[in-house]
């Protein structure tokens, strides 16, 4: 067996004595580390009742900066605070219109111009003003340029000498890719950056890369974006962000659901989902099942892929009346388009088959389209657990599964780690080991891997 020693440092030995789970507790060894990385170690800005708090954003241009201003005003406003937004971007044509709509459409206060040029003249009247109006939230939007430019950082500078904020804001699109650190880092060199906003974590992209403008910039991530609307938006919070950036859902809560569904009483069913088959009809059989237990919000909100669809908007009315729009789009699908094992493909084989589904069900194609999408996550997920004997068995899951089975689960979680998360772990030995045994899955390795339990 392989020398043990590295994994010491990552797994406790106390927990391990308590009898935790060996599954549970490397996924919470994995899920501590990854919380210490987005924890830069000091506390977050928050402004204080009674004083002017001027708040100032900076990021590359297309990050969000405007969206996200106003998501930030229209929340402090929510939450009673006397807010008011400020235009400084005079780079981009439209950039006081698309504030001001904003703005008027969610009745804040806002300044900016259409003919005065100099950034640093709007943001420096602008602040006064609302100073002197006692103002309690003043939050400044800036220009961006498509890449880091002497001209953007002197001009960022500039505001920031002139208006003195309390609270500089760094705003990050998730979707950046391996270039975010050093664009983190160039803002931070430039200006005092104290808080990030990590925006469009609605879309595919995980945020590992938040992981890097933390690093960079030393400051804690405060919101995330989660769409285009004023109120997707959200205080971070760290677990959550965590799993997702994982890729893995809730997985400990989804097999839990899963057995609750009482999935023996469909024998059909459980041999198809050990052999990680998984069609439409069995989806639409799904939907009925989980219609009929209750409150199944949380259930679809385990789902990868689901989650964000169906969580962060609306109630569970909502849900139930999305989720039965799914199934009316497939009522009118034919049995060979339900009953395949790769739904998805036979549509993408014939694409006529969306417009005939689409316009039997009264939907449109990009309905049919998402729900397709839909089915192939989900699909893809039955895929990677079936390959998991006794998952889908009733009872206390951890009798049903092996060792083996286990560590097959925890290469899953490695398997959709985002490689940048990975790569930051390099400094994390313990973890790091632990990782690369999770992904070379050497039969050996894992032997070795669940050998600490004996010691
Ligand atoms: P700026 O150039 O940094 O001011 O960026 P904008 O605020 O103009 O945003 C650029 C684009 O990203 C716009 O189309 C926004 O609607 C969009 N956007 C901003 N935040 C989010 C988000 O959290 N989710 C999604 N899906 N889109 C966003
Ligand atoms: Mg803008």
């Amino acid at each position: 067996m392989p020398p043990l020693s590295m994994k010491r440092s990552a797994i406790d030995l106390e927990e391990m004595a308590s009898g935790l789970n060996k599954r549970k507790m490397i996924q919470h060894a994995v899920f501590k580390e990854l919380v210490k990385l987005v924890d830069p170690g000091v506390k977050a800005w928050t402004p204080t009742k009674g004083k002017q708090n001027v708040i100032m954003f900076v990021g590359l241009q297309g990050s969000g900066k405007t969206t996200t201003c106003s998501k930030l005003a229209y929340y402090y406003q929510r939450k009673g605070w006397k807010t008011c937004l400020i235009c400084a971007d005079t780079f981009r044509a439209g950039a006081f219109d698309q504030l001001k709509q904003n703005a008027t459409k969610a009745r804040i206060p806002f300044y900016g111009s259409y003919t005065e040029m100099d950034p640093v003249i709007i943001a420096s009247e602008g602040v006064e003003k609302f100073k002197n109006e006692n103002f309690e939230i003043i939050i400044v939007d800036t220009s961006g340029r498509h890449k880091q430019e002497d001209s953007l950082f002197e001009e960022m500078l500039q505001v920031a000498n002139a208006i003195q904020p309390d609270n500089i804001v760094y705003v990050m699109d998730a979707s950046i890719g391996q270039a975010c650190e050093a664009q983190a880092k160039a803002f931070k060199d430039k200006v005092d950056v104290a808080s990030v906003i990590v925006t469009k974590l609605d879309g595919h992209a995980k945020g590992g890369g938040a992981l890097s403008a933390v690093a960079a910039t030393k400051s804690p991530i405060i919101f995330i974006g989660t769409g285009e609307h004023i109120d997707d938006f959200e205080p971070f919070k760290t677990q959550p962000f965590i799993s997702k950036l994982l890729g893995m859902g809730d997985i400990e809560g989804l097999i839990d659901k899963v057995n609750e569904l009482k999935l023996d009483d469909n024998e059909a069913l459980i041999e198809k989902l050990k052999h990680g088959q998984f069609t439409l009809r069995d989806m639409y059989e799904q939907f009925q099942n989980i219609m009929k237990m209750g409150p199944f919000s949380q259930i679809l909100g385990m789902i990868p892929g689901f989650g964000t669809d169906f969580m962060s908007k609306g109630n569970e009315q909502e849900s139930m009346a999305r989720l039965k729009k799914l199934m009316t789009i497939m009522d009118s699908m034919n049995d060979q388009e339900l009953d395949s094992t790769d739904g998805a493909k036979v549509f993408s084989k014939q694409p006529g088959r969306i417009q005939r589904v689409a316009r039997g069900s009264g939907v449109s194609t990009r309905d049919v389209q998402e729900l397709l999408t839909q089915y192939t996550k989900f699909a893809q997920m039955v895929k990677k657990m079936g390959g998991i004997k006794g998952l889908f068995k009733g009872g206390d899951m951890s009798k049903n599964v092996s060792q083996s089975q286990m560590a097959k689960l925890n290469q899953q979680i490695a398997k959709m780690m985002d490689p940048r998360v990975l790569h930051h772990m390099g400094g994390m030995a313990g973890l790091q080991s632990m990782m690369r045994q999770f992904q070379q899955g050497a039969a050996g390795n894992m032997k070795g891997m669940m050998g600490f339990n004996n010691m």
